[in-house]
């Protein structure tokens, strides 16, 4: 089986990755990574810069991903900038806080979150880069609903849902809907092409 590696030290993510990619390839999650300063404008300029920094470092094939919550009545906001938000003190609290407050009284309540992964090969010539896309449609409440999930999770109801917020869904109903899980699937698929 490949092996990839996987620049995050969050062990959710690593277990959502695995969870998809099944036996196309195990992942693995490096003990320590150079930092990346991730001042990219869009969410593959700032997954190249991981994917890529972490297939150098390693001298392994590297998979970054980058989220956000992209919001039409606010031109796209909060984007790429999605985890702070509310400032470089932010949380996941106060980016939703923000969040709704310029949503107050707004009609169109329409937003996707987007994931972009990137996958580098160090052995490559050109600086190969290979890039996946995920996105899921829906619309923002105007107050929280749900306790489970992180980030913008309570206020966002998925177009293709029964009504309910992400938050208030189990992780395996997030995960039938999600960005994230769409982007890897579509790795997998990727990978499972490769290895034909
Ligand atoms: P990351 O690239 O996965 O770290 O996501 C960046 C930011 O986007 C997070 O800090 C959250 O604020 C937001 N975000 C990304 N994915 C989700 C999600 O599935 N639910 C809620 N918020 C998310």
């Amino acid at each position: 089986m490949q092996q990839i590696v996987l620049a995050t030290t969050n062990p959710g993510k690593a277990r959502e990755f695995q969870d998809i990619l099944g036996s196309v390839a195990e992942v693995l999650v490096p003990g320590d990574l150079p930092p990346v300063h991730e001042d990219g404008e869009t969410l593959a300029e700032n997954a190249y810069k991981k994917a890529r920094s972490a297939a150098d470092y390693l001298g392994r094939v590297a998979v970054a991903d980058d989220s956000g919550l992209f919001v039409a009545a606010l031109g796209g906001d909060p984007g790429v900038h999605s985890a702070r938000f509310a400032g470089l003190e932010s949380n996941d609290a106060s980016n939703r806080s923000k969040l709704m407050s310029l949503m107050v009284g707004v009609p169109d309540r329409s937003a996707y979150f987007e994931t972009v992964l990137c996958m580098c090969d160090p052995l490559a010539t050109m600086a190969a880069a290979a890039f996946f896309h995920g996105r899921c449609d829906g619309w923002l409440l105007d107050h929280e609903l749900g306790e489970n999930g992180f980030g913008y999770d309570a206020l966002f109801v998925p177009a293709e849902g029964d009504g309910r917020t992400f938050a208030e869904m189990a992780p395996h109903e997030k995960a039938m809907l999600s960005h994230r899980a769409r982007a890897i699937s579509n790795l997998r698929i990727y990978l499972t092409r490769q290895n034909i």
